[in-house]
């Protein structure tokens, strides 16, 4: 059993590890992000008993960016089963950074080689059900709702249009996985579910329980209603293990040893079976995309309170 922390103890640590902005940047390639405060920072420590403890800009909102690849690989693989997505998406990590296109090209068939790249994500944002656009986002929307409990989390949609003004490179990627018969769907509608998804807010509270239900084995924290199967939460706790941190994710392995996933918005999500979620935010990145504050913070809870799984 793991001692629960106090806010003045999180709101200490935070306080600890915030100079570390300093060594970041804030993403710059979508434009609406580079707009971002790097000492804006949060950090939030969702229980499973359903206690949360929260420190600093906690009512601050950041998009999801890269964390919803966890979330459009569990709706993907609710609606389509294993078989079907692992037959488009492979499971390996790749070391390369996460919008590279030249692995892509050493594979036949051509096959993305996990779903925490972009290639991967966006074969399987091609897999989420639904007839239209509107559907398929509704749908994720839907499933953050249930996650979260949290009903008014929404598109940000003017970060939403500037990532699908500016997203040269995932076009590319997608014209390349039409080609080869990767996804079925059309490529702009694809790359308009991708966008969406990547743009939906949240605020540390919202993340860190999302990583406390991943921790509670895909249930609900109240009612113990099964959001997630089990199996299919165990699947995206390891995909967040081996590749969930970008081309750095050995290291966070060895340093902090938690499944989690980062996002290029600056937000960062963890998850401890039987302990709960975490979700830092702090969007000065370091040259991999992760967050600096995110990795300094999450080092410094996993080795104080004993945190990591290996
Ligand atoms: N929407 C971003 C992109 O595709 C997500 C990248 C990230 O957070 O790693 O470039």
């Amino acid at each position: 059993m793991i001692d629960k922390l106090d806010k003045e103890t999180l709101e200490a640590w935070l306080d600890n590890v915030s100079s570390y902005a300093e060594d970041g940047r804030v993403a710059d390639y979508i434009p609406a992000l580079s707009k971002r405060d790097p000492n804006e920072l949060a950090a939030s420590i969702y229980y499973l008993d359903g206690d949360c403890v929260k420190a600093g800009k906690v009512d601050c909102c950041f998009t999801l960016q890269s964390i919803s690849k966890v979330l459009s690989l569990a709706l993907a693989l609710i609606d389509n089963g294993e078989d079907y997505v692992f037959d488009r998406v492979g499971m390996e990590p790749t070391g390369d950074p996460f919008h590279s296109i030249y692995r892509l090209e050493q594979h036949r068939p051509s096959k993305p080689l996990n779903p925490m790249i972009n290639a991967g994500a966006l074969a399987v944002s091609d897999m989420i059900r639904g007839g239209s656009i509107e559907e398929k986002v509704g749908r994720l929307l839907s499933f953050l709702h249930e996650l979260t409990d949290d009903h008014t989390i929404q598109v940000n949609e003017g970060v939403a249009d500037s990532e699908y003004e500016t997203a040269f490179l995932n076009r590319s990627l997608l014209y390349y996985l039409k080609q080869h018969g990767v996804i079925a769907g059309d490529v702009e509608e694809t790359l308009k579910v991708y966008t969406h998804q990547c743009s939906i807010d949240v605020n540390v509270q919202s993340l860190s329980k999302i990583g406390a239900v991943f921790a509670n084995e895909g249930r609900d924290l109240n009612s113990g209603r099964q959001i997630i199967p089990k199996h299919l939460a165990r699947i995206c706790k390891t995909f967040m293990v081996t590749c969930g941190m970008y081309d750095a994710s050995g290291s966070f392995a060895i340093k902090v040893g938690l499944p989690a996933k980062s996002g290029v918005s600056g937000g960062v999500m963890a998850s401890l079976n039987g302990f709960g979620g975490i979700a830092v935010y702090g969007p000065a990145l370091d040259d991999k995309g992760n967050s600096v504050v995110g990795l300094k913070l999450l080092e410094v809870l996993s080795n104080r309170y004993d945190l990591s799984i290996f």
